[in-house]
């Protein structure tokens, strides 16, 4: 069995109120960043957590706390979610603290299958800011519905 963690990022998940569920999603139907694994071999979702918040440009460590609450518990991969990938911009840093950390992990960019980084961009300024009256949330992102002003 292929021993998955999942790390995500916090303004999707606890600002943006994401279930991970589009990950989640993915993972049970092997698509996006879960085609990797052999067919035969199942998956097991050990944990899944999001990022510590802003590290500044002084405590990428930061992130290790978060990282370790999985790996502890005998991990093979941590996925960083498409969402990480789409908007963090400490990402590379995070891998490169990650890998001097946890050196057997194998670390995967991803999760669900890609969206158009750009736009995915443009709605979470909507989320995160909040520019029109009714408020949103990611499911609004997910189901489609979000408003996403010109
Ligand atoms: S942008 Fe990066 S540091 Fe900030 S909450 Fe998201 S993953 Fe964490
Ligand atoms: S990658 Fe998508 S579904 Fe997964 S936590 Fe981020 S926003 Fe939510």
């Amino acid at each position: 069995m292929a021993r998955i963690g999942i790390i995500t990022c916090s303004n999707c998940t606890q600002e943006s109120h994401c279930a991970s569920v589009v990950c989640l999603g993915d993972l049970r139907k092997r698509k996006g960043f879960f085609e990797k694994y052999a067919p035969e071999e199942p998956l097991g979702l050990i944990g899944i957590i999001s990022c510590a918040g802003c590290p500044t440009l002084a405590a990428p460590e930061k992130i290790l706390k978060r990282v370790r609450a999985v790996a502890e518990f005998k991990i093979d991969a941590l996925h960083l979610s498409f969402c990480m990938t789409a908007v963090c911009p400490f990402i590379h840093k995070y891998v490169e603290v990650i890998k001097d950390t946890f050196p057997q992990l194998d670390i995967v960019m991803g999760t669900h299958k890609p969206v158009e980084k750009r736009l995915f961009q443009k709605g979470m300024k909507e989320l995160l800011c909040q520019t029109i009256s009714l408020p949103q949330t990611m499911n609004d992102m997910i189901k489609g519905t979000i408003k996403i002003p010109e």
